[in-house]
């Protein structure tokens, strides 16, 4: 791991061997803002969308994900968690409690009035019980997608993101790099990207990989492949010209891909609903040979 977190009385002694100092390398996430943020947007994607009614449940679903922190917020002292090696909020480094599971339950029994194919998932997860949802869970955070049904994932996984949002927002560490190799997952919690964005304005066109779980957002430097390192022969394909805001950064090497989403371009981009939205650039870039090297919470249905 390049990019770690660590306590800011260690920040001086550690500062010296640091050798990316000028560039911020980490942004945690603001939970009370950003379902709110991607619920709006949803919507407004929606307008004008082949997936209009796709996009219009994943709306729903972050209502729900910014109730449940408004109305059950979590506060844990997570500072201890910075005392290894590893990202604090990894599972080797913080072992999952049942605790997402309130949150798995308001969600489920939030549900009232929806469609018969819907109410048919929330009944099917309802009857699990507590050890089998720690099941899934576990499966989903190793990385292991194929062991749970897709369409029980979205739930899952948006419970468990509401979970570790709060905590990943709650660490006070500061990061540092002595490099920039090998930024392929989270440091924060281990997880697999959605898309990488340029951040609009503040940051000089600086790139990040937003996490498809925690929502913290983390360095890498631009037309890089961040799957593999590669820098020779990165290419760029999207649906529009060469100005459009959404494309994807295919690799040659890995034969990988990503979506790099460009708030400078559009100031309204929401990572997670920009990369549903853009569904079709997906099966555009994949059709050219390229493996998408990131997850979306809201595209685990196969
Ligand atoms: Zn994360
Ligand atoms: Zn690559």
């Amino acid at each position: 791991m390049s990019i770690k977190i660590i306590p800011q009385d260690q920040l001086e002694l550690q500062a010296t061997n640091s050798v990316i100092k000028q560039i911020p390398l980490l942004f945690y996430p603001s939970p009370k803002t950003l379902y709110i943020h991607r619920a709006e947007r949803l919507t407004s994607l929606a307008n004008n969308s082949p997936i209009s009614d796709y996009l219009k449940f994943c709306a729903i679903i972050a209502e729900k994900q910014a109730n449940l922190i408004k109305h059950n917020p979590i506060d844990i002292d997570v500072s201890c968690l910075l005392n290894s090696d590893r990202p604090p909020l990894s599972l080797a480094n913080l072992p999952l409690k049942n605790t997402w599971q309130d949150y798995l339950t308001s969600l489920l029994n939030s549900f009232s009035d929806t469609t018969q194919q819907i109410t048919l998932v929330i009944d099917q997860l309802k009857k699990n019980s507590s050890l089998e949802l720690q099941d899934k869970a576990l499966h989903l955070l190793k990385g292991e997608f194929d062991r749970v049904d897709g369409n029980e994932t979205i739930f899952i996984w948006s419970s468990l993101s509401v979970y570790y949002c709060q905590l990943a927002s709650q660490i006070k560490g500061k990061a540092i790099a002595e490099n920039t190799d090998k930024l392929w997952l989270c440091p924060v919690c281990n997880s697999m990207p959605t898309a990488s964005v340029i951040q609009l304005g503040s940051h000089n066109g600086l790139r990040y990989l937003h996490c498809s779980l925690c929502e913290s957002e983390w360095y890498v430097p631009r037309v890089k492949c961040t799957c593999c390192d590669n820098m020779k022969g990165i290419q760029y394909l999207s649906l529009e010209k060469e100005l459009a805001a959404t494309k994807t950064e295919c690799c040659d090497v890995c034969h990988s891909y990503l979506k790099i989403l460009d708030q400078d371009k559009d100031p309204h981009i929401e990572v997670i609903a920009d990369d549903i939205a853009s569904l079709i650039l997906d099966i555009k870039t994949e059709e050219e040979g390229f493996a998408k090297s990131g997850i979306n919470p809201f595209i685990f249905a196969k």
